[in-house]
């Protein structure tokens, strides 16, 4: 995306692909959701399920009316929008044409960039490797952090520190050490009930 449609103020966005799904991760886990997956991130997590969105030139600047024409279109009412990292956009635009039409809106983000939209549920996707901005902690509703290693979990306690009382707490194994970790996990959790555990159940569900 040019430096010019983001000036645009968020009028185009780069969409990589927009499906009707079951949430497969965090609180609304098993619910039916329409997720907006926009092209971008520079976080660079190595086990990253996205990578292919991380360029953003190699999606096409998509005018947000015809993003909200199509979730409009399918049963939905819940929208989630991710990434890549959605915030690396203003949110305002599209985030305020979806709830015009009566949608609720959910965002998953790493908080690595400044907030914008209007949101009925944040998810904060904290990464280490591009921490979020202090502002970032007080927007979320839930806070999720994957654990690839034990260290991981002084991470998670960091954020958690951070975050306003009424967020809810997700430890979220890294999938391809999610065997292995898994009883490091419910051992934590069970020492530390402030903290649940999410899986990623789509991949169960083999469901994008
Ligand atoms: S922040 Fe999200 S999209 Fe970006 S590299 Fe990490 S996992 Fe992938």
């Amino acid at each position: 995306m040019s430096n010019h449609e983001v000036l645009e103020g968020g009028h185009k966005l780069p969409l990589v692909e927009d499906f009707y799904t079951i949430q497969g991760e965090g609180f609304h886990t098993g619910k039916p959701a329409y997720f907006i997956r926009l092209g971008g991130c520079d976080v660079g997590c190595a086990w990253c399920d996205a990578k292919y969105t991380w360029n953003p030139r190699m999606y096409p600047p998509t005018p947000i009316e015809e993003i909200v024409e199509r979730a409009v279109a399918c049963a939905a009412q819940s929208i989630v929008i991710t990434g890549g990292e959605p915030l690396l956009y203003p949110l305002e635009i599209l985030t305020k044409s979806l709830k015009e039409r009566g949608l609720a809106i959910f965002l998953e983000t790493s908080g690595s960039h400044p907030f914008s939209g209007i949101f009925d549920w944040v998810c904060l996707s904290p990464k280490r490797k591009s921490a979020p901005l202090e502002g970032a902690y007080a927007h979320a509703d839930e806070l999720k952090v994957v654990i690839q290693s034990e260290e991981d979990l002084l991470w998670a306690e960091e954020c958690a520190a951070k975050v306003g009382e009424k967020c809810l707490l997700f430890l979220q194994p890294e999938w391809s050490v999610a065997e292995e970790i898994m009883p490091l996990l419910v051992e934590y959790a069970k020492r530390n009930p402030q903290w649940s555990i999410s899986i990623q159940a789509h991949k169960y569900m083999r469901i994008p």
